[in-house]
């Protein structure tokens, strides 16, 4: 492990302030995380950013991306989407991994929303992880970009990055989750994914993370990471 004494004491105290300021301007030249890109394209309804979280699932952005863009052009409303057959749905979303259960998830979603909900998927964290396929790191994220709430979405790389910075120590999402719940102020709660998802693919990646060239190395306690670039 990095976190040495010494290293430690090389180190300046940790401000999320800047740290998050100084993640801001890196990741301005990386392509949007997939939902906040598909958003600003005018899908940001909480159900097109739901079937798009759903697609993202195991699937690189890349691929997720212009497949979401495909299907939401074909049918952008539950309604719409109900309409399609999950046949129809999974031939659009082929390019992603597992179509075929997750084209029956995406229809019974669309299904459900028109018979229960009038057609409008309500913004409310329980009724989003009722559906099959649907987790907290999806309902948060959709909820929060789709109706502005103050969600934290913990997918892998936010749990890599904020665990090696030593902003908290948690051995799963789950736990990282519930420790930025108590530690990160409410401001950054929607904006931590939008920022960490980039930084965790191109800077603080899985292995070799780039530290010598990381904007937040002076921070950075750096555990866990064995073989720096
Ligand atoms: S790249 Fe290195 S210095 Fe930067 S956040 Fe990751 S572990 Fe810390």
């Amino acid at each position: 492990m990095a976190s040495t004494g010494s290293v430690e004491a090389e180190k300046e105290p940790f401000d999320i302030d800047t740290v998050l300021r100084r993640i801001r301007e890196t990741v301005r030249s990386f392509a949007d995380a997939a939902m906040f890109a598909l958003a600003a394209q005018g899908h940001e309804t909480l159900f097109e950013q739901l079937v798009a979280c759903i697609l993202s699932i195991r699937t690189r952005d890349e691929v997720s991306l212009p497949t979401s863009l495909t299907l939401l052009r074909r049918a952008s409303t539950p309604e719409a989407m109900s309409r399609l057959k999950p046949e129809e749905i999974e031939a659009l979303i082929r390019p992603v991994t597992f179509p075929e259960p997750k084209a029956r998830q995406i229809h019974a979603i669309a299904v459900r929303t028109v018979e229960e909900f009038h057609g409008k998927l309500p913004c409310d964290a329980q009724v989003l992880q009722s559906f099959k396929g649907v987790g907290p790191k999806c309902a948060h994220l959709a909820l929060g970009i789709a109706c502005g709430h103050e969600a934290i979405s913990v997918d892998i790389h936010v749990h890599r990055v904020t665990n090696r910075w030593g902003y908290v120590q948690a051995r799963t999402p789950e736990q990282t989750l519930a420790a930025l719940e108590a530690r990160l102020p409410r401001a950054y709660w929607v904006e931590l994914n939008r920022l960490l998802v980039p930084f965790g693919k191109h800077v603080c990646t899985g292995t070799r993370p780039k530290c010598s060239t990381c904007p937040v190395l002076s921070m950075c306690r750096q555990i866990g990471v064995q073989h720096p670039h």
